[in-house]
């Protein structure tokens, strides 16, 4: 789908993903397609005349949802334009969600740049400005939710895997309080702590990595090694940053649950 090839006979799930791969491929190759007349159940794109490029699709067969390309010419006589109409700010937030997820402080000048290098279009600062704060409200909706679901997550694993070792630490904790803001969360999963005890060697790799998302944060863990020399994970957390205190609150929750009594006994493997 990264650059829509179509053929006659070819089958979409329903309607809205055929229009979907028609937009992709007139702003793929800067083409001025527009939807025609709507008849029904049939959809039709034309090119701009006088260029005879037409698509046509309808459902398969009488009452089915998929959507099958019934007449199809492939051949433009048209110029590729660079005011392609079919770029706007959703469609902008939409294809370039995942990159704006990992680099939320992009530019605005160097994201237009992008886009007008990628798709070879005029855009205006304004749309990529627009496309920029749509996908950062949704991206950051969904992690500020995730983040509020952490209790019920962790109540759910409890109530499957009742041996599921599950903290949260919030800032400034009142003792009647359940939610807060969030500060740390620690996991232990029953079963994997159960198997670690009893099959795996006394050895624990720490470590911790960034995490990229609005809220940043580290991610750490502590991984084993199963019978196969692959890594095991048996806890992981996150928590504000890697200091003394942090470390110190992550790896007394993993002594009481792998019962690292004996230090003497166990292999710890970190960077510092
Ligand atoms: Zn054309």
């Amino acid at each position: 789908m990264v650059n829509p090839v179509f053929q006659r006979g070819m089958c979409f799930k329903n309607s809205k993903t055929f229009r979907e791969t028609v937009k992709k491929y007139a702003i793929m190759n800067r083409r001025p397609i527009i939807n025609c007349r709507n008849f029904g159940k049939k959809v039709q794109y034309v090119c701009q005349p006088p260029c005879r490029w037409k698509i046509y699709a309808s459902p398969m067969h009488k009452g089915s949802v998929t959507y099958q390309i019934k007449t199809y010419v492939n051949k433009h006589t048209c110029m590729p334009t660079f005011n392609q109409k079919q770029i706007n700010s959703k469609w902008i937030a939409d294809y370039y969600e995942m990159e704006i997820r990992m680099n939320p402080t992009w530019p605005i000048s160097a994201f237009h740049k992008k886009i007008v290098n990628d798709l070879k279009c005029n855009v205006s600062k304004h749309a990529v400005y627009r496309a920029r704060s749509r996908a950062l409200k949704r991206i950051n909706g969904t992690h500020e939710e995730q983040y509020a679901d952490l209790w019920k997550y962790g109540y759910q694993l409890k109530k499957v895997l009742p041996e599921t070792t599950v903290k949260i630490l919030t800032e400034n904790p009142e003792p009647e309080q359940v939610s807060g803001r969030f500060l740390r969360f620690y996991l232990c999963l029953g079963p994997l702590k159960k198997a670690f005890k009893a099959h795996c060697r006394k050895i624990v790799g720490l470590d911790g990595c960034h995490l990229k998302g609005p809220f940043g944060g580290i991610l750490i863990s502590a991984v084993g090694v199963d019978a196969n020399d692959g890594m095991y994970p048996v806890a992981w957390g996150v928590v504000e940053s890697e200091t003394t205190d942090s470390w110190t609150w992550f790896l007394n929750f993993l002594c009481q649950d792998l019962q690292i009594l004996v230090d003497k006994e166990w292999t710890f493997i970190s960077d510092r």
